[in-house]
C-alpha cells in the first residue's frame, strides 16, 4: 500500500519554538507543574485539544475576505444557512459562537428542574448546561465503550435496554428530548453506528421523545460508519451525512471540530415552536439571528469547511494520522485505549505507570515528562480531571487514567508524528523515573485548569 499523504500542501507558515530541555524544565516549573499554565509559544507541539485549533484552507481565507457583515440578511448568512441545510436537512438554523452557546439555549429553553436528558455520553459542557437549570444529564453508553481493550467497532454506540428502561422509570414527560453524540467525544472519540442511530430514534418515536444530535465531529463519524458498517462503503460522506441527520429532529454543533473553523456553532431543529422560543434566547444571548454570535467572514469560514470536513481525501488523511500514531505506540508495546477514535490517542497511564497510584496522578507524570522531553502538550483526563471526593470528603480516584494526545485538523505533517513517537518511546522507556504528583493549590471547581502540582 503507497503512504496516505497529507491532501494539502502548504502555503504559509507558522513558526514553532524549538526550545532546550534547559528551558523546558523551568517554564514547567515556573507554571507549577501544570501544563495548562505554560504559555502556548513553549509548547512545539500542542496536543491540548482539537478545538479550534485546526488550520484553514485557502478555499476559506478566501471565503473570509467575502464576508458580508450587515446586520440582518447577509449574503454570508445565506450561505451558511443553505450549506448547513443542505449537509442536514433540518429546517431552522441558528448560528451561535460555538456549541456550548447552543447547549445553553436548548436547555433553557426546554429543560424543566427534574427532566431527564439520556445521552450515549454527555460531553462536559452538555451536561453543565443540563444541570444548570436542574436537569439530569444520563449517560447510557453500550458496556463495551467502557472496556479500554475491546475492540468493537463502534464503541460510542448508546445501549438501547438501557434506554427502554431508562423512559419507563422516569416516563415521557420527564424526557423532553434524548441525545446522542456523534462522535462519543467523552469515550475517547468513538463512533456510533447508523444502524444504532436509527434504532435510538426509533425507541424515542415510540414514546413521541424527539432526538438531538449533538454533531461536533459528525464527519469524522460518517467516516466510520462508511469504513466499517455494511452498506456504506459506496457512500459518500455527505450522503452518510444526510441520513445520520435525517433521524433527528435537531442538533447542536461545534463548527470548531468538523466546522474546521477556529471558531463558531449552530442550533438546529425542525420544529417551528422550538425555533421561535430558541430565537428569543439566541436574540438575548448571542445576536440576531442571521448572525448568532459570528461575524459574516466566520459564516463565510464554517459554510466552507462544513463540506471540506466531507471530502473523502480530508477524512482518509485524518484517521491516517491517528492509526499511524497509534499502530507505532503498540508497536512499541506503549498503552493506549483500544481501538483509537476519531481525533485522538489515549494513553493507559494506569498501564504505562503501573507503580504510581492513582491519587498520585500518573496521568500527570506522562504529561508532565513528555513535555520535558520534548514540548509536547498533552492532557490528563484521570483523577485530576474528574476528581470527586466523597461525602467524609476523603478524594475518590477516577475508574480510568488516561492521557489524550489530540490532533489540530490540517496542522501537524508525518514528521511531526514521527517526533511524536520517539519522544513518548524514550519516556516510556525510562518510565521508571517519573514521579507521582500531589496538588498544592486547587480552586473549587474544574480544578485541572489551574491547580499546582509538585512531585513526590
Ligand atoms: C466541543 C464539544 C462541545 C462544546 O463545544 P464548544 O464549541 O467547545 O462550546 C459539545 N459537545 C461535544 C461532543 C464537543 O466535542
Amino acid at each position: 500500500m503507497k503512504t496516505i499523504i497529507e491532501p494539502f500542501r502548504i502555503k504559509a507558515t507558522e513558526p514553532i519554538n524549538l526550545t532546550t530541555l534547559e528551558y523546558r524544565k523551568k517554564a514547567l516549573e515556573k507554571a507549577h507543574n501544570n501544563v495548562f499554565l505554560l504559555d502556548a509559544e513553549d509548547c512545539s507541539i500542542d496536543l491540548l485539544t482539537d478545538s479550534g485549533t485546526g488550520a484553514m484552507s485557502t478555499r476559506q481565507w478566501a471565503a473570509m475576505m467575502m464576508g458580508d457583515e450587515s446586520y440582518a440578511g447577509s449574503r454570508s448568512w445565506k450561505r451558511f444557512e443553505k450549506t448547513v441545510k443542505s449537509i442536514t436537512g433540518i429546517k431552522h438554523i441558528l448560528p451561535t459562537h460555538q456549541g456550548r452557546a447552543a447547549e445553553a439555549i436548548l436547555a433553557h429553553t426546554l429543560i424543566k428542574r427534574g427532566d431527564v436528558i439520556p445521552n450515549n455520553s454527555h460531553f462536559d459542557t452538555t451536561r453543565a448546561n443540563i444541570e444548570y437549570v436542574r436537569g439530569i444529564a444520563l449517560n447510557l453508553l453500550c458496556d463495551e465503550g467502557l472496556e479500554t481493550e475491546n475492540k468493537a467497532p463502534f464503541k460510542g454506540n448508546m445501549d438501547i435496554e438501557k434506554l427502554e428502561r431508562c423512559i419507563q422509570k422516569y416516563g415521557r414527560e420527564k424526557i423532553p428530548f434524548g441525545m446522542i453524540t456523534v462522535t462519543n467525544n467523552t469515550g475517547g472519540g468513538q463512533p456510533v453506528s447508523m444502524e444504532n442511530i436509527r434504532q435510538v430514534k426509533a425507541v424515542l418515536s415510540r414514546y413521541d421523545i424527539p432526538l438531538i444530535i449533538d454533531a461536533c465531529r459528525f464527519a469524522e463519524n460518517a467516516y466510520f460508519i462508511r469504513s466499517r458498517e455494511p452498506g456504506y462503503a459506496d457512500k459518500s460522506l455527505m450522503e452518510i451525512a444526510q441520513e445520520m441527520f435525517s433521524h433527528a429532529d435537531g442538533a447542536t454543533m461545534s463548527c470548531k471540530k468538523d466546522g474546521l473553523a477556529n471558531i463558531g456553532g449552530f442550533l438546529i431543529c425542525n420544529d417551528d415552536q422550538w425555533a421561535e422560543d430558541f430565537k428569543n434566547q439566541l436574540i438575548l444571548r448571542e445576536g440576531f439571528p442571521t448572525y448568532g454570535g459570528l461575524a459574516g467572514r466566520d459564516l463565510e469560514a464554517i459554510a466552507v469547511g462544513l463540506v471540506e470536513a466531507l471530502e473523502l481525501d480530508y477524512q482518509v488523511y485524518r484517521h491516517a494520522t491517528v492509526k499511524y500514531l497509534s499502530e507505532r505506540l503498540l508497536e512499541r508495546h506503549i498503552p493506549i485505549v483500544q481501538p483509537p477514535g476519531g481525533h485522538a490517542v489515549f494513553l493507559n497511564a494506569k498501564k504505562f505507570l503501573p507503580g504510581i497510584p492513582p491519587l498520585q496522578y500518573p496521568g500527570i507524570g506522562i504529561v508532565n515528562a513528555i513535555y520535558v522531553e520534548g514540548g509536547i502538550r498533552g492532557v490528563e483526563l484521570g483523577s485530576v480531571m474528574f476528581g470527586k471526593v466523597d461525602d467524609k470528603g476523603i478524594e475518590q480516584a477516577s475508574p480510568l487514567e488516561l492521557v489524550r494526545l489530540a490532533f489540530p485538523r490540517r496542522v501537524y505533517t508525518q514528521s511531526h508524528f514521527d517526533y511524536m513517537i520517539e519522544i513518548i518511546e524514550q519516556v516510556f522507556v525510562r518510565r521508571d523515573k517519573i514521579p507521582g504528583y500531589r496538588i498544592t493549590h486547587q480552586p473549587r471547581f474544574l480544578r485541572h485548569f489551574t491547580c499546582h502540582f509538585e512531585s513526590c
